[in-house]
C-alpha cells in the first residue's frame, strides 16, 4: 500500500484514537489493515453499553464506516430507522468481541450479531445503498443522511423481507379468565398459579420496552425496573403477556404492597418507590415474535415459544405451568396463602380481550366443617334473633379432646335457617363457656358442642381463625367429635 494511503487511513482512525485508552480497552488499536480480496465485509455488534445498540460496520477504504442503530436493523420496508454516524473503525474491528471496562468509551459488552459480506450499489456523501449477505441479515437497504447534523442518518429496508412479516401488534387488550369451580377433569388444562397484581402486555422491539394495562393505558414510566428485559431480548420482536407482581417478605404476590406503585407518575417517587416496594413482571404468554403473530397458535405451543426465550431476570420471571394437577395445586396454592389457580385450554388460541371459558381461573376458598359453640344476637333486622355463630373444632379425635375457638361467622343464613339455628341451639344452652385455650367472646349464649355447621372462608389463619367466613349450611353426617382442623 502507497504511504500516501496509509497516511489518509491513520487521518481517518484519528477521532477513534483520541476517545480510546489503548492500555486500558482490549479494542483493537487504530492501526489501518489492508483490505481483503473479494467482496467487502461487514459487522453487526450489539452493544449493550449505556443504552443498548447496534453499532454497524461497513469495510470501506481500509477501514469501517460505522453507523450505531438504537433500535436494530429495520425487518420491513414499512420503517425508516435512526442510525448515528460514528467514526470510523480499524478493520480489525470486523472481529472484535469483548468488554469495555467501565470508565472508558463505550464500556459495556460488545458481541457480533452478524457478519458477512455486502454488495455495494452506491456510495455518495450522505446516501449508501448496498445489500447484505449475512448470516441473519439480507436484502437492499439504504443509510442516508437525514437531520442537521453530519452525524444524523437513517437506515431503511429497500426490498420487501423473504418472508412475509405479520405486522407489530399496538394495542392488545388480555384475554380474561371466568371464575369457576375446578372441572371435573383436568386433563387438557394447563394449570398457573393466579397472580394477584395487575394486568400488563409488554411490547418490546429492539432497544426499547411498553407496558401497557388491560385499560390500555401506558404504564411503562411507572415500572422503570422492566425496562431492563429489552436487553436481553436483544434485536427480537416479542409481545408478552404477564402481571405486574409486587411480593411481600414471605414471597406471596401481595396487592397491598402493589398499591404503593400504582398511580405513582413522579419520577422521582416512582425511583424511591422501585427500591422499597419493587416488581416482578411475572411473564405468561407470547403473542408475538419476530415477525409471526402467534395469538392463532395454541396455548402449549405459545408457552414452549416462551419458554425458549428464557426471560428470567431480576425485575421478570416465566414460571411455568403444570399439565393437569389442578386440585393438588389448588390446595397448594390455598396452603401458600395465594388467590388461586387460572387454568387454561392447552389447545386453546389467545383471543384478546374475550372471557370465552377457555382460560379459568378457581378460587381459593376455603370449606369445611366447625362445631357451634355458642352464639351472639344479631342487631337491626336481625334484632332477638340469631347474629353470628361462634365456632370450634376439637383439638385431636377421642376421648379427652378439647374444644377450640376458630372465629364467628356472620353471614350466609337464609331467613329459614336462621329460624331453623335458633331452634337446634335452644335446648342445647349452658352456662359455661365450651372452648378451652383460646375462648372466644366473653358474653354469648353458649351452647353444648353438637351441632356441625359447614363454612366457606376466604382464609384459615396460622392460628387456626377462619376470616370473611359464610354459613352454608347444617350438617347431620358428621358427628361433632370428628370435627378436627383440615389443612
Ligand atoms: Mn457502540
Amino acid at each position: 500500500m502507497a504511504a500516501k494511503g496509509r497516511k489518509l487511513q491513520a487521518e481517518k482512525l484519528g477521532e477513534y484514537a483520541r476517545k480510546r485508552d489503548f492500555e486500558a480497552t482490549p479494542e483493537p488499536s487504530a492501526r489501518q489493515g489492508a483490505g481483503q480480496k473479494g467482496p467487502p465485509r461487514f459487522v453487526v455488534q450489539e452493544h449493550s453499553a449505556r443504552r443498548l445498540h447496534w453499532d454497524l460496520r461497513l469495510e470501506r477504504d481500509g477501514v469501517a464506516a460505522s453507523w450505531a442503530i438504537p433500535n436494530g436493523i429495520p425487518a420491513d420496508p414499512s420503517e425508516n430507522r435512526k442510525a448515528v454516524h460514528t467514526e470510523d473503525h480499524p478493520l480489525e474491528y470486523l472481529d472484535f468481541e469483548g468488554d469495555i471496562p467501565a470508565g472508558e468509551y463505550g464500556a459495556g459488552t460488545m458481541r457480533i450479531w452478524d457478519r458477512g459480506t455486502y454488495e455495494c450499489h452506491k456510495w455518495e456523501p450522505g446516501k449508501v445503498v448496498f445489500s447484505f449477505a449475512g448470516e441473519r441479515l439480507s436484502g437492499r437497504y439504504a443509510l442516508f443522511r437525514a437531520g442537521d447534523s453530519a452525524k444524523d442518518w437513517m437506515i431503511h429496508r429497500v426490498d420487501p423481507p423473504a418472508t412475509q412479516r405479520d405486522p407489530f401488534p399496538e394495542a392488545v387488550v388480555p384475554m380474561l379468565a371466568r371464575l369457576a369451580p375446578l372441572p371435573a377433569k383436568d386433563e387438557g388444562w394447563g394449570v398457573e398459579v393466579k397472580w394477584d397484581g395487575v394486568r400488563a402486555i409488554a411490547y418490546c422491539r429492539p432497544g426499547r420496552l411498553q407496558l401497557q394495562t388491560r385499560n390500555l393505558n401506558d404504564v411503562t414510566a411507572q415500572y422503570p425496573e422492566v425496562r431492563r428485559l429489552s436487553r436481553q431480548l436483544g434485536a427480537r420482536d416479542a409481545v408478552l403477556d404477564g402481571e405486574l407482581v409486587a411480593f411481600d417478605d414471605e414471597g406471596r404476590p401481595s396487592f397491598a404492597r402493589l398499591q404503593q406503585r400504582i398511580h405513582q407518575t413522579s419520577e422521582s417517587v416512582v425511583r424511591r418507590r422501585m427500591q422499597s416496594h419493587p416488581v416482578t413482571y411475572v411473564i405468561f404468554d407470547l403473542l408475538y415474535l419476530d415477525g409471526r403473530d402467534l395469538t392463532g397458535e395454541p396455548y402449549r405451543r405459545r408457552r414452549q415459544e416462551l419458554e425458549a426465550l428464557a426471560l428470567d431476570g431480576l425485575s421478570w420471571q416465566t414460571p411455568g405451568y403444570a399439565d393437569g394437577h389442578a386440585k393438588e395445586l389448588l390446595a397448594a396454592s390455598a396452603e401458600q396463602g395465594l388467590e388461586g389457580i387460572v387454568l387454561k385450554r392447552l389447545d386453546s388460541s389467545y383471543a384478546p380481550g374475550k372471557r370465552n371459558g377457555t382460560w379459568l381461573k378457581v378460587k381459593n376458598i376455603g370449606r369445611q366443617e366447625f362445631v357451634i359453640g355458642g352464639w351472639q344476637p344479631g342487631e337491626g333486622r336481625r334484632r332477638g334473633g340469631l347474629g353470628s355463630l361462634l365456632l370450634g373444632y376439637f383439638d385431636r379425635e377421642g376421648e379427652g379432646a378439647e374444644l377450640r375457638y376458630a372465629g364467628k361467622v356472620g353471614t350466609g343464613f337464609s331467613d329459614r335457617a336462621l329460624d331453623e339455628l335458633i331452634e337446634r341451639l335452644r335446648p342445647l344452652a349452658r352456662k359455661s363457656n365450651p372452648f378451652a385455650g383460646r375462648r372466644g367472646p366473653r358474653t354469648a349464649n353458649f351452647v353444648e358442642p353438637q351441632l356441625v355447621a359447614e363454612i366457606e372462608f376466604r382464609e384459615l389463619t396460622a392460628e387456626g381463625q377462619v376470616r370473611h367466613g359464610s354459613f352454608k349450611g347444617l350438617r347431620e353426617d358428621k358427628p361433632a367429635r370428628e370435627v378436627v382442623l383440615e389443612r
